[in-house]
């Protein structure tokens, strides 16, 4: 089967399509034939070697996909051969035509939403709902700031949020971001390149300040945004790319509190409850993942590269 494969860590030019081997299924593991897998920042991170916990090279990219189950495992209990899903990690990684799975990595995947949609939920999808509910602990009434609305996560997180009955304010830099955020939910948006644009949140929200705000750029963002949170403010830190210097007396007065979070922290019986979420959301029709771009799988390289500019507006998918 075709593959991109890593040999080892560097600029996009190391994502490159190989013939390898196609993966048999063991136990208690599903085979899944890829027709579209999900690109994210951190596909970007761990390709360059700058991540936390890295792969070992070789080895084939992508933690996001959907397609339909070719071959199941002894052992497989809630999916069959032929069911669409969504994949949430694989064994041998999903920028190929076929990905390894074990079987508590796929989920259902409903028949509204298209495959390229389905290799748009995971990551995004399961961080903005662990940001918003298992981190910030959101409440229907509050007020929340997507800061950073117009990508991968923020376009999660305007829909999850609004649907569950927050008041929704969210960011992008583009006036095609604006409108994208808007479209999907926000009830207010604002331009994070405009100057004071947060200075507008005071009259939004009657004087109050925001409840929570989902950060997806800490490093540039974050004594702002201890600036415009109410009383009882909580910061999720999602997404940073450096440093920062706060003033820490911004808490003291609002009682408030930062909050940090990786995905992969989530524990089995969260991130159960998290798919229950998303997929009653994909099927009840609030949750509309949003495809910016596709690419071919031999052009991995112009993907990640894509995934890291300005101005996204929604998911970049491989189309194996
Ligand atoms: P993405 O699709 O590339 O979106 C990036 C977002 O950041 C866009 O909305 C972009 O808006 C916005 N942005 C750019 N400049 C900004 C600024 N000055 N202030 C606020 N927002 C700004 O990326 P993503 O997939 O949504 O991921 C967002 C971040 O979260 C990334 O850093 C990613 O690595 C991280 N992440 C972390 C976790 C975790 O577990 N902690 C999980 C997933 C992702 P415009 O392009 O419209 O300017």
């Amino acid at each position: 089967m075709r593959a991109v494969v890593v040999q080892q860590f560097g600029g996009p030019e190391v994502l490159k399509v190989e013939e390898v081997a196609k993966p048999d299924v063991g136990p208690n593991q599903v085979l899944v034939r890829v027709a579209a897998a999900g690109v994210n920042p951190v596909d970007v991170y761990k390709s360059t070697g700058h991540y936390a916990r890295l792969p070992e090279v070789p080895y084939t990219p992508g933690s996001d996909g959907a397609g339909e189950i070719i071959a199941i495992g002894d052992g497989v209990k809630h999916v069959n051969v032929g069911d669409r899903v969504y994949l949430a990690g694989s064994i041998t990684g999903t920028y190929a035509e076929y990905a390894l799975c074990e079987a508590a990595q796929v989920h259902s995947l409903p028949d509204t939403i298209t495959f390229p949609q389905g290799a748009a939920i995971f990551v995004p999808y399961a961080t903005a709902y662990r940001a918003l509910f298992q981190r910030a602990h959101a409440a229907p009434g509050e007020f929340v700031l997507v800061h950073g609305a117009s990508g991968g996560v923020g376009i999660a997180a305007v829909q999850i949020a609004r649907a569950a009955g927050l008041t929704v304010i969210g960011t992008a830099g583009t006036e095609r971001g604006l409108q994208l955020v808007r479209e999907q939910g926000a009830h207010y948006v604002l331009n994070h390149h405009e100057p004071d644009y947060l200075g507008q949140l005071q009259k939004l929200t009657y004087g109050l300040g925001v409840d929570v705000i989902l950060e997806m750029l800490a490093n540039v963002n974050l004594n702002k945004d201890l600036g415009v949170l109410a009383v009882g403010g909580r910061v999720v830190v999602i997404g940073s790319r450096g440093t920062v210097e706060i003033d820490p007396r911004l808490t003291m007065g609002r009682d408030a509190s930062i909050h940090g979070m990786s995905l992969p922290n989530a524990q089995a019986h969260e991130m159960a409850s998290i798919h229950a979420a998303l997929i009653a959301g994909l099927e009840n029709g609030t949750l509309r993942p949003v495809v910016g771009q596709e690419f071919p799988l031999d052009q991995a390289p112009a993907a990640l590269e894509a995934v890291m500019e300005p101005g996204a507006n929604g998911k970049i998918v491989l189309l194996p």
